[in-house]
C-alpha cells in the first residue's frame, strides 16, 4: 500500500491537459460507479472522524454547499457536506459528492464569501471528478473497479486515512488546483457569492499561517499558495459579478463562526 501511495503522490501524466466533465476528458469510472464508491469511502470517513455537534454550523453548510453544487454540471447528483469536529484547517472532497470541512475553516473565514470560496473549491475538485481520474491513473480500472465492489476494504481504509490526515491522495496535481480554483469562482459567481471570496481566503490564510502555522500546515501541504495563484484569483474575480442574493445569510455566519469558534478553542482565529 506504501508503495501505491508512493506512486500516486508522484503520478506524472505526461502532456495531460485534461480532466473531468469539465474539460470533456473521458473518465473510465461511470457516475454510478463514482456515487457508489463515493457512499462506501464516506463510510469510512464516518469511522474515522467525528462531525461537529453543532446542528445549526451544519445547516448552514448543507444550505451554502447546495447551493454551490446546484451550479455543476452535476447538480442533479446527491452532494452531502459535513462540518467536521477538527480545529485544523482542511476541508476535502471525496469522490461521488460527498465534501467535508474542517470546524477550523470556518473559524478561520472572516466572511461567508471566504469560507464559499473553500467549499466551491472543493466542489469543483468533485464536479471536475479529480479523485476518481487519480485514482484510476494510480491504481488502474481493475482495483477502483473492486474498490467499487466492495473487495478491498483495507485499501478503502488507508485512502480515507491519508485524505482525512491530508498527504498525498488529497494532493491533485497543479493543473487540477488551477482548474479548481477556476470553477470554484464560477460557481462562487452563480450562487450568489462574491468571487473576490477566493482571493480573500488565500491572504487570510496566509496571514494567519504567519502567526500560529500549526493548524494550517495541512492546509498548505495540500494547497500551496504561491503569491501566482492568489494574483490568478484575484484577476479572475475582477469583472464577475455575484447574481443575486447568496443561499445563506453573512449574519447568520458571523454567528455561527462566533459559536464555531469556541466550540474548537484550539482554532486559530484572527
Ligand atoms: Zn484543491
Amino acid at each position: 500500500m506504501r508503495a501505491l501511495l508512493f506512486v500516486l503522490a508522484f503520478a506524472v501524466v505526461p502532456g495531460c491537459t485534461c480532466s473531468g466533465v469539465n474539460r470533456g476528458d473521458v473518465n473510465l469510472v461511470s457516475l454510478d460507479d463514482e456515487w457508489a464508491l463515493g457512499d462506501e469511502l464516506a463510510a469510512e470517513v464516518e469511522a474515522q472522524t467525528d462531525p461537529l455537534p453543532d446542528a445549526a454550523a451544519q445547516a448552514y453548510l448543507d444550505r451554502l454547499g447546495g447551493a454551490l453544487a446546484a451550479q455543476t454540471e452535476l447538480a442533479d447528483r446527491e452532494w452531502t457536506f459535513t462540518v467536521l469536529d477538527d480545529a485544523a484547517v482542511n476541508a476535502f472532497a471525496l469522490p461521488g459528492g460527498h465534501v467535508y470541512v474542517n470546524a477550523g475553516t470556518i473559524a478561520a473565514a472572516e466572511t461567508q464569501d471566504e469560507l464559499a470560496s473553500v467549499v466551491a473549491h472543493e466542489v469543483a475538485h468533485g464536479a471536475a471528478r479529480h479523485g476518481t481520474e487519480r485514482m484510476v491513473k494510480a491504481y488502474g480500472l481493475s482495483l477502483v473497479a473492486g474498490l467499487v465492489l466492495g473487495d478491498d476494504p483495507g485499501v478503502v481504509r488507508q485512502i480515507v486515512a491519508e485524505l482525512v490526515g491530508q498527504s498525498a491522495l488529497a494532493r491533485f496535481s497543479r493543473s487540477d488546483e488551477e482548474e479548481a480554483d477556476g470553477l470554484g469562482l464560477e460557481y462562487l459567481a452563480a450562487a450568489g457569492y462574491d468571487p473576490g471570496g477566493m482571493a480573500a481566503m488565500f491572504e487570510t490564510l496566509t496571514a494567519l499561517r504567519q502567526r500560529a502555522p500549526g493548524p494550517l500546515e495541512r492546509w498548505f501541504a495540500t494547497h500551496p499558495l504561491e503569491e501566482d495563484r492568489i494574483e490568478a484569483a484575484r484577476q479572475a474575480a475582477e469583472g464577475v459579478e455575484a447574481s443575486g442574493p447568496p443561499a445563506t445569510d453573512p449574519k447568520a455566519f458571523d454567528g455561527i463562526r462566533q459559536r464555531v469558534r469556541a466550540e474548537v478553542p484550539a482554532a486559530v482565529t484572527s
